[in-house]
């Protein structure tokens, strides 16, 4: 990412967030989505700001302020389940609300601009995973890719089922399921992380949420580039990676070139300012 990029892109992220506010708001004749993504637009921008202000915590205030609004204000006050199992309920059901536009905005359309942007600074999960004490990996293990790909398509199966049943209850249901689910993934979670000692296991490892959010992020827009003019191959921004990415690559096809959540810890480390 060049500096002069950097420079605007709290501005241009806000905007987008703007743009999809506006557009929603108009579309939808609901106000809403006016306070929805302006309120994460303004976070993320906050933080991205506080970030080139060099404030250490810059990542955990956007992560707390989307994070905690998600979980407690969306989830659990709104009762709109905003995991997958809610995207493939609203899908189903052939409405184009809540977790559908959540997820074609945050997981699927998003991730071309910002890539894994959501994993980094607003993902409920990555929130609590990221405060336990394996921040960087301590032994690249093998990744058992497939393993995602069984959730999702579980996360599938169990909505489907529930229609085809003609089950009754579903808003209940999706509800009882968002609260099942999160407490299952915190608890998998942070069993993964102190087995791996490596917090962001659940993420490598498990996450049907990948499924989209991999590929639409090996087209992104922002990534992190590396000046070759500048660098002296030290090798420290590997070593504060939490994704074992090998970001002194700039081919799409770097090591785990679609595992990147912006988190930038690489570029604070970088002692030539080459990234
Ligand atoms: S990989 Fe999944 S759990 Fe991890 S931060 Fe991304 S969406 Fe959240
Ligand atoms: S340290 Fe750098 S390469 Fe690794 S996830 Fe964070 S931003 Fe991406
Ligand atoms: S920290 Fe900077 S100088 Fe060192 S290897 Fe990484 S990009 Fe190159």
């Amino acid at each position: 990412m060049n500096s002069k990029a950097s420079r605007f892109l709290p501005l241009l992220l806000w905007l987008v967030f703007e743009a999809v506010a506006v557009v929603l708001t108009l579309t939808k004749a609901n106000l809403f989505y006016l306070f929805n993504f302006s309120y994460i637009g303004t976070a993320l921008a906050l933080g991205l700001v506080l970030f080139q202000r060099r404030y250490r915590h810059a990542r955990r205030v956007v992560q707390l302020l989307v994070g905690t609004y998600m979980l407690v204000y969306l989830g659990l006050l709104r009762g709109e389940n905003m995991q997958l199992e809610g995207f493939w309920y609203y899908l189903f059901t052939g409405v184009f609300e809540a977790a559908t536009i959540h997820y074609a905005v945050a997981k699927i359309f998003g991730p071309l601009l910002f890539g894994r942007g959501w994993c980094g600074y607003a993902c409920w999960t990555a929130m609590i995973l990221d405060l336990l004490p394996y921040k960087v990996p301590q032994k690249p293990q093998k990744r058992p890719g497939f393993f995602r790909y069984i959730v999702f398509a579980a996360s599938f199966v169990f909505v489907a089922a529930l229609f085809l049943c003609r089950v009754g209850h579903l808003e209940k249901i999706m509800f009882a399921a968002f609260i099942i689910g999160n407490v299952l993934y915190y608890a998998l979670g942070i069993l993964l992380a102190f087995r791996f000692r490596d917090n962001r296991a659940f993420c490598k490892y498990v996450c049907p949420v990948t499924v989209f959010l991999k590929p639409m992020s090996y087209f992104s827009l922002f990534r992190i580039e590396c000046d070759k003019t500048k660098c002296v191959s030290c090798g420290k921004c590997r070593s504060v990676c939490p994704m074992e990415v090998d970001m002194t690559d700039n081919s799409r096809r770097r090591k785990n070139g679609t595992e990147c959540i912006l988190c930038l810890e690489c570029v604070k480390a970088c002692p030539k300012k080459a990234l």
